[in-house]
């Protein structure tokens, strides 16, 4: 490629020789797009295949996911973490088979419209899916527009925002926005990577800033992470020939419709469920983006009646071999290992609410 090739020349060539076959890319309809994009946030590739693979067979459409139980939607999402992004799908697959007879809409503003459907996914769908010219700024894009254009201030600032997704509009503004787009998340997902970017491998390179300035590997600017709070919890695993007890936990919040051995804030909580705990603790912890997770984990017993209460929305007991099927929390399978129940075997995914 000519170095003096212009940038979305440059990208568009080079996107079309190096860009890894991944199973969302073969026939991209705007289902399949939609789908990768949203398990794609905050999570690696390689853990997300299977799951695509999975979902997509199960939902092979916005209709099949609508009348799915949000409990069948969260069991397959298990494991993936940012639990919002099963729900929101599912309820914006109720809101395309209601508004849109079952099919995904060529209009950015109804697709906006929809549940959990922020900038970055209008963008990525609509440019992907239906060539619209619309940008998708994410970490990738935000760091190659850093480091193509010397970008200094903290790109988490309102200023700096506005300017890249001004940039990111701009190199879109091309016949195949699509092209653009997946060209730059994959040049910041495989060339221009956080710490050792492959500058002399880059399209971009006649272009770049930080290249010119040798500024590249300190590009973008980090701001330091706030500390996070940790939460203290004690949750209690109550065995029978019937299995384990699960209480799921309610719709809205953290962890939403996902199922755990019950826990409280303390056994005087665990109390008021009907429940004591006996033996030693075991502690996981649990890191969330925002907040940690410190859980200690004990064997324990129902007292007088049953197990009720706890803010639960249901409770069930099952048995230990087809924990697999259940919509697990992280800090739940974690505990669930470390009592050595036989719990289902994951690759490491996000780790968000
Ligand atoms: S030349 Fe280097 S720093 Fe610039 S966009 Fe390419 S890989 Fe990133």
């Amino acid at each position: 490629m000519s170095p003096t090739a212009s940038i979305p020349e440059a990208l568009k060539a080079w996107y079309e020789a190096q860009r890894r076959a991944l199973p969302w890319r073969d026939a991209p309809t705007p289902w399949r797009v939609w789908i990768s994009e949203i398990m794609l946030q905050q999570t690696r590739v390689s853990s997300v295949i299977p799951y695509f693979e999975r979902f997509i067979a199960r939902f092979p459409d916005p209709a099949s996911l609508a009348a799915a139980p949000l409990d069948d939607v969260l069991s397959l999402w298990a494991g993936l973490g940012y639990y919002a992004r099963a729900r929101n799908l599912h309820a914006a697959a109720g809101q395309i088979v209601a508004r849109h007879g079952g099919v995904i809409p060529d209009d950015p503003a109804a697709f906006a419209a929809l549940k959990g459907v922020g900038r970055y996914t209008l963008g990525a769908v609509m440019s992907i899916a239906f060539g619209r010219r619309l940008p998708a700024l994410d970490g990738n894009l935000t760091r190659v527009i850093c480091r193509l254009d010397l970008i200094e201030e903290d790109p988490r600032a309102k200023a700096t925002q506005d300017r890249l997704w001004r940039r990111a509009a701009a190199l879109v503004d091309d016949p195949q926005p699509g092209e653009i787009n997946q060209a730059l998340m994959e040049l910041g997902a495989t060339v221009c990577t956080p710490k050792s970017p492959a500058c002399l491998l880059c399209p971009l390179a006649a272009h770049c800033r930080a290249r010119a300035e040798g500024a590249a590997a300190r590009l973008p600017k980090k701001t330091p992470k706030a500390a996070r709070p940790t939460q203290r919890w004690r949750a209690a695993l109550l065995r029978d020939e019937g299995g384990v007890l699960l209480g799921q936990r309610p719709t809205e919040g953290l962890l939403g419709g996902l199922w755990e051995p019950p826990q409280a804030p303390d056994e005087a909580g665990l109390a008021a469920m009907g429940i004591k705990t006996d033996g030693e603790a075991r502690v996981i912890t649990h890191a969330f983006t925002h907040l940690i997770w410190e859980v200690e984990a004990l064997e324990g017993r129902a007292v007088e009646g049953g197990v009720e209460g706890g803010g639960y929305t249901a409770f069930k007991r099952v048995a230990e071999a087809d924990l697999g099927g259940v919509a697990l929390t992280g800090p739940a399978l974690k505990a669930l290992r470390a009592w050595g129940v036989a719990a289902p075997k994951r690759r490491g995914a996000g780790r968000g609410p």
